[in-house]
């Protein structure tokens, strides 16, 4: 599943093809992803300018000219490329990437920057939608959302006031996504690992009785910006190098310490500890069991 770094690499993809631009057509050729497409979808967005690109957490959310959002999400297997001058591009590689089938190309957007976007979605766990951008705020899918981990108000203080008092696990407390937004198994592990805590770790051991934030507090928050940013980094510089690929993958030069490396040696200097591999809530957790704490 696409995470929160994948998410904004294929936002930087598809922004200078999408930002500015005109729907001029929109060909949806099923009616439903994970839910049924938005009614009358096609004629709501054609012919209506897209005037930013953002994000929030991993949905892509486009403001159109008309007022409304169009609110994207991935799912399992959701992916876009971008064909434009005669070849095709594909913004944001995953590591767990699965084939493309052009019968698995569900919606095309034809911009008046001269691309086609095309969103293609094997499983069908995507989603898009359109909502009202007054109405923004009232959306289920975003209300529940907690903070984003690269924003300023994402610290230590807020990350502790969550944990307070929480007896489950790190690794349970940073995949929920109303205690902190976007972050899924792969860069949860990568952030425990980096401030070297122990997944298994309760909680509510980062915070003080008062909920107020400790030493190891500051260094998960510190953690998991740093992994966030370097995995956009390294999102960003393989979208370089795969600028006319025919939508062949390339591949993706990940650096993970820990996630899928169980039974390698640990790569935290000075720690002679081996990847371990555990299963906490059905997911599978990578961590050293010698440096993590
Ligand atoms: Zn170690």
């Amino acid at each position: 599943m696409p995470e929160l770094p994948e998410v904004e690499t294929v936002r930087r993809g598809l922004e200078p093809v999408m930002e500015g631009a005109r729907f001029t057509a929109v060909e949806a050729r099923r009616r439903d992803l994970r839910w049924p497409l938005p009614k009358d979808f096609a004629a709501r967005l054609q012919g209506q300018t897209v005037t930013g690109l953002g994000r929030r957490a991993k949905y892509l959310l486009a403001d159109l000219s008309s007022g409304e959002v169009l609110l994207m999400h991935l799912g399992m297997s959701g992916s876009f490329r971008v064909f434009r001058d005669g070849g095709e591009r594909k913004p944001g590689q995953y590591y767990h990437e699965r084939a493309q089938h052009l019968a698995h190309d569900h919606v095309v957007f034809h911009m008046s920057s001269g691309a086609h976007v095309t969103f293609n979605d094997p499983r069908r766990f995507g989603s898009m939608k359109l909502v009202r951008r007054d109405k923004l705020e009232d959306e289920p899918l975003l209300r529940a959302l907690g903070p984003e981990p690269l924003g300023n108000e994402f610290d230590a203080a807020m990350l502790a006031r969550s944990c307070r008092g929480k007896k489950t696990s790190l690794k349970a407390a940073l995949s929920d996504q109303r205690i902190v937004a976007g972050l899924g198994n792969i860069y949860v592990c990568e952030a425990l690992h980096r401030a070297l805590l122990s997944p298994k770790r309760r909680a509510s051991t980062i915070a003080s009785r008062t909920g107020a934030p400790n030493e190891r507090a500051e260094r998960l928050v510190d953690a998991i910006k740093a992994v966030l940013q370097d995995a956009i980094r390294a999102g960003g510089s393989s979208l370089r190098d795969h600028k006319q690929t025919n939508g062949e993958l390339g591949l993706f030069q990940h650096n993970f310490r820990v996630y899928d490396r169980e039974g390698q040696p640990c790569v935290t200097p000075g720690c002679s500890g081996t990847v371990k591999r555990i299963v906490q809530n059905g997911r599978s957790t990578f961590f050293c069991p010698v440096c993590q704490k």
